[in-house]
C-alpha cells in the first residue's frame, strides 16, 4: 500500500511539515566533534543527522596513486545500516559510489590543490539518520570539516535541493516530497554562486529549471550564513579581533 499523500501543499501554501515552498528545514552544526580527525563537523538538518571527518593532508600510499603537482581529495559517502527504517546492507553500493564521486568533485573548484603535492586528503561523510537530502547535508558538513582541518580553500561549498510537488517548485525536499514528488534537483555551489554539483531526477521545464536554480541559490545563501556562523563561533571573528587589537 502506498503512503503517498493526496496533497503536498495545502490551501495556505504550506507543506506537510508546515514549511513554505521556499523555506529550508532547520539546520544545526557543530564543528570539531572528533578528536582523532584533523577536522570534523556534525550536522543536523531536519531529521537528517550526518557526521563528516577529514584526515590529512597526509602522504598517499601506494605512491603510484600520488599526483605529482597536487593533493588528491578523496570523498567517501556512507549511509549507516541503521540510518533508515529498513536496515541497509553495509558496504559500498552503486548509489553511495556515485554520490561519493560527484560530491568529491563538488569541492574541486574550491580546494587549493596545488599545496601538498603527492599528499591525500580523505573526507568521510557518514549518514547516521537519513530523511531525504543526505548528499547535500553531507556536503554542507564536509565543507566545514575541511575548514576545521585547516585545508586551504577559496571559499565554502553549500548544498541544497529543489524539487517539484503538486506542480509547484519547493526548496529542500522532505522525505515524502523526495519519494513521491515530480522532480528532485540537488545542487552544490561555491559562495560566489558557481555550481559545482547538479543532479536531477524527474522532470522540469526549462522555465522551472531556471526558477528552481534561483530558489536553490537563495537556499544555499542561507546555508552559507549558518556555516559562517559555525566557523565564527569556533574560531572567532578575525575582523573583530583585529579591531580590538588596534
Ligand atoms: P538524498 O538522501 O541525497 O536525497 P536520495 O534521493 O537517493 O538521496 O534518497 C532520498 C532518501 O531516501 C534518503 O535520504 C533516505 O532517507 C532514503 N534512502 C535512500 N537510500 C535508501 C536505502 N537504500 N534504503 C532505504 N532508504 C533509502
Amino acid at each position: 500500500m502506498s503512503d503517498k499523500p493526496e496533497r503536498f501543499i495545502d490551501d495556505e501554501g504550506l507543506r506537510l511539515d508546515g514549511r513554505r515552498v521556499d523555506e529550508i528545514r532547520p539546520m544545526k552544526v557543530e564543528m570539531g566533534v572528533l578528536s582523532r580527525a584533523d577536522g570534523s563537523c556534525y550536522l543536523e538538518w531536519g531529521n537528517n543527522k550526518v557526521l563528516a571527518a577529514v584526515y590529512g593532508p597526509r602522504e598517499l600510499h601506494p605512491r603510484r596513486m600520488q599526483k605529482p603537482n597536487e593533493v588528491l581529495v578523496r570523498y567517501k559517502y556512507n549511509m549507516a545500516s541503521f540510518s533508515v527504517e529498513d536496515r541497509i546492507r553495509p558496504g559500498p553500493s552503486r548509489r553511495s559510489t556515485e554520490i561519493s564521486k560527484v560530491s568529491g568533485e563538488a569541492f574541486e573548484p574550491v580546494v587549493m590543490t596545488q599545496y601538498y603535492p603527492g599528499a591525500v586528503i580523505d573526507v568521510f561523510a557518514e549518514v547516521l539518520q537519513a530523511d531525504a537530502g543526505t548528499r547535500t547535508a553531507a556536503i554542507n558538513a564536509a565543507t566545514l570539516a575541511l575548514a576545521d582541518a585547516g585545508i586551504p580553500m577559496k571559499g565554502l561549498v553549500s548544498a541544497c535541493a529543489v524539487g517539484k510537488v503538486d506542480g509547484q517548485l519547493v526548496l529542500d525536499l522532505n522525505k515524502p516530497e523526495d519519494n513521491y514528488g515530480q522532480a528532485d534537483l540537488p545542487v552544490a555551489m561555491t559562495q560566489d554562486g558557481e555550481i559545482t554539483l547538479l543532479q536531477m531526477d524527474g522532470h522540469l521545464t526549462p522555465e522551472e529549471l531556471e526558477e528552481g536554480l534561483e530558489m536553490v541559490k537563495k537556499g544555499c545563501q542561507q546555508i552559507l550564513e549558518i556555516q559562517r556562523e559555525a566557523l565564527v563561533s569556533r574560531y572567532g571573528n578575525e575582523d573583530e579581533e583585529g579591531e580590538e587589537a588596534e
